[in-house]
């Protein structure tokens, strides 16, 4: 059994075949979902999926969305965190990719702020975004240390980077591109770092495994990223499946 705990099956390019998806990936082995539901409009179209079996939520709002992001929006966030399938805060963070302006980075800063305290308040994990932004996230996190549990979503930072991280308690997300080639980096940092701080996920609709390169993400694509573990650790498909269950089951109490 393995947990996607990283999925966008909201999104819009599931609407014509959503109900065909959910059933494979539950066919294919895959048997828990966490639906990441980082952008506003689709709240509640996530709330009610989590109402089905097996299926669970995080609510968040992404860090290249928080110049549209209102106080009403927070408010709402705050009340859909308490919600019964949800079983973290997410994703958030910092994205410093398309926008670094100073007054952009001021306001990812605060959002990231604002939602990490929100996940104290209710006892959450967190599921991290950062991209080109690891040495300020390092920065921020250490102010929460030891007081939060989370995972870095898709990590693409450095070794460096992802032993701070580790040491700091967090998982780190593997995703899609450790199935590609020029991966190499994040190899490494798969091969470096102990097994029981890794969590899989998909990310889908985005970050398609290779096998099924140039195609939509699913859920059930997620045996792919299971697969590209063990090979690089050298251990067996059934154990990388085993552990990273056990790691999510830990961390997000499903
Ligand atoms: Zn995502």
């Amino acid at each position: 059994m393995i947990i996607d705990t990283h999925a966008h099956i909201c999104d819009v390019r599931f609407d014509n075949d959503r109900e065909e998806v959910i059933k494979k990936t539950f066919n294919l082995g895959v048997k828990k979902i966490i639906e990441v539901a980082c952008e506003t409009n689709y709240w509640d179209k996530a709330l009610k999926l989590s109402k089905r079996d097996n299926i669970f939520v995080s609510f968040g709002i992404h860090p290249i969305d928080v110049f549209q992001a209102t106080l009403k929006n927070y408010c709402k966030l705050e009340i859909l965190v308490q919600s019964a399938k949800c079983v973290a805060v997410g994703e958030f963070g910092l994205d410093y990719h398309y926008n670094s302006s100073p007054e952009n980075i001021e306001l990812q800063k605060k959002s990231l702020a604002r939602q990490f305290n929100i996940a104290i308040k209710y006892n959450k994990p967190v599921i991290i975004h950062c991209r080109d932004a690891y040495d300020d996230m390092i920065m921020f996190l250490k102010e929460y240390e030891n007081v939060i549990k989370g995972v870095i979503h898709c990590f693409s930072g450095s070794l460096k980077q992802a032993k701070v991280f580790v040491e700091m308690g967090f998982l780190l997300g593997i995703d899609g591109p450790i199935t590609y080639k020029k991966s190499k980096a994040l190899k490494q940092i798969v091969c470096e770092t102990d097994i029981s701080k890794l969590l899989v996920e998909t990310d889908c609709p985005y970050l398609t495994p290779q096998k099924y390169r140039g195609q939509r993400n699913e859920p059930s694509y997620l045996l792919e990223v299971v697969k590209a573990i063990a090979s690089i650790k050298n251990i067996s498909v059934n154990d990388v499946a085993q552990i990273t269950t056990c790691n999510a089951v830990n961390l997000f109490n499903i």
